[in-house]
């Protein structure tokens, strides 16, 4: 096949410039990582609350699930529009809107009810599932834009590559905004001729690469200044270890409400598979008639969503894992300000340690291996050029002699 010629060349290019990426081969002990023979606190894991981590918990999930019960399968079959839906994944469902709910009720801040505000305001959202954060976010997009209305896309610099798709997808007109810049965004929303219809803003709430947060507050404000905003915010590194009953930033700053497309992930803190969003339940049934990720991959299994329901029962329990993330990230953050060459934005349990070049940061993470740490380097294309760095993420499993230890060898 002489086409393996031309990918084997272009391999060796990314090789020599170091940015040949590869599958690491390891497996999992508790928090700790096994990765050539050698034990390694992780600290590269998204497990935030260190759920996946804790074997007991998987023990008493085990012990609750009744072997006989059919209902409880290991896999779906097919779509949810054929026969791929389950109780399991319904109650999910209630389960979400349930714990948005009380969300929204203990939010002293959340506006009653009044005759002047619009519908989406007031009506409770409805909760839909996906397979994945990636599933979800190449496919939202492109069905909710499939009305005849002209859109306009305004997302963030920094968003994560399954939105990038799924604005591509959509094939609206874009415009990408300076990361976390409103005024950009104000001028771009000001410039945006009557032609448009809607205009459609999309961010993160938690940067996955900076670790620093979204203003979501202003973002409500830029939204009631133009009818034709709405809002479109992926909590995949908040949820969980942001707000009081870990919704995330949009609960911890009383959005909850203001948001119409509010995207969260199950691989990250809940240590399960899938996402969802809430929406007003207008826009659910117009999912599901429309959105292809969700109408032709078959559903993930009823095991999975048990596992998820789980965990999230006990996520308002996880009050004092939180505090500790959030402790132990502050310290982490100091740390990380006074030894970087390079400034960092973080805010939150993600901290980037910025070295520059590839080199140097491979340097550094292969010194923290050498002091017991499973750090890994992240450089070009996945951060801009000349910003490689080593992504610290903090998580409630990791103990404090190990973050002692951490620190030290920082
Ligand atoms: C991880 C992540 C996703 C993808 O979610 P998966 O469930 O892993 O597919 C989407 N958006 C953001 C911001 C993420 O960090």
């Amino acid at each position: 096949m002489s086409m393996l010629y031309h990918y084997q060349q272009q391999l060796d290019k990314l090789n020599q410039v170091q940015q040949q990426r590869q599958i690491p081969s390891l497996s999992h002990q508790g928090s700790q990582v096994i990765v050539d023979k050698q034990t390694l606190v992780n600290i590269s894991s998204n497990d935030y609350l260190g759920i996946a981590a804790d074997p007991t918990l998987q023990q008493q999930f085990l012990s609750s699930i009744n072997s006989s019960d059919t209902n409880i399968r290991f896999g779906s079959s097919s779509s949810r529009l054929l026969t791929g839906n389950s109780n399991e994944l319904e109650q999910l469902e209630h389960d979400l809107e349930a714990w948005f709910a009380t969300a929204v009720s203990a939010d002293t801040n959340v506006k009653q009810p009044t005759n002047e505000q619009d519908n989406t305001d007031t009506q409770m959202p409805s909760a839909l599932v996906f397979n994945s954060g990636y599933h979800a976010n190449v496919g939202l997009l492109p069905a909710l834009t499939k009305l005849p209305l002209k859109t306009l896309i305004l997302s963030d610099q920094l968003v994560h590559a399954s939105i990038i798709d799924g604005i591509r997808l959509s094939r609206c007109d874009y415009q990408i905004y300076r990361h976390n810049d409103h005024q950009h965004l104000r001028e771009l929303i000001n410039a945006a001729g009557a032609e448009y219809q809607r205009i459609i803003i999309v961010t993160e709430s938690l940067f996955s690469m900076d670790g620093d947060y979204a203003d979501l507050i202003d973002l409500v404000a830029i939204k009631h200044s133009d009818a034709r905003v709405e809002l479109y915010v992926d909590e995949a590194h908040a949820v969980g270890v942001l707000g009081e009953y870990g919704l995330g930033l949009a609960e911890q700053t009383g959005t909850l409400m203001q948001i119409d497309y509010l995207v969260g992930t199950f691989g990250k803190a809940f240590a399960s598979m899938g996402a969802y969003v809430f929406c007003h339940p207008t826009i659910k049934a117009w999912l599901i008639n429309n959105m292809r990720p969700l109408i032709f991959s078959t559903a993930l299994p009823a095991i999975n969503h048990a596992w998820t329901r789980f965990v999230l029962a006990k996520m308002t329990d996880y009050v004092s894992a939180r505090q500790r993330l959030h402790q132990m990230s502050s310290h982490l953050r100091a740390v990380i300000a006074h030894i970087s060459p390079i400034s960092a934005v973080s805010d939150s349990h993600i901290v980037p340690y910025i070295l520059g070049t590839n080199a140097a940061t491979l340097a550094k993470a292969m010194q923290l291996r050498q002091a017991g740490f499973y750090a890994l380097p992240i450089r070009p294309p996945t951060v801009p050029k000349n910003t490689s760095r080593i992504r610290l993420i903090i998580n409630a499993g990791i103990s404090d002699d190990e973050f002692e230890k951490l620190l030290n060898a920082l």
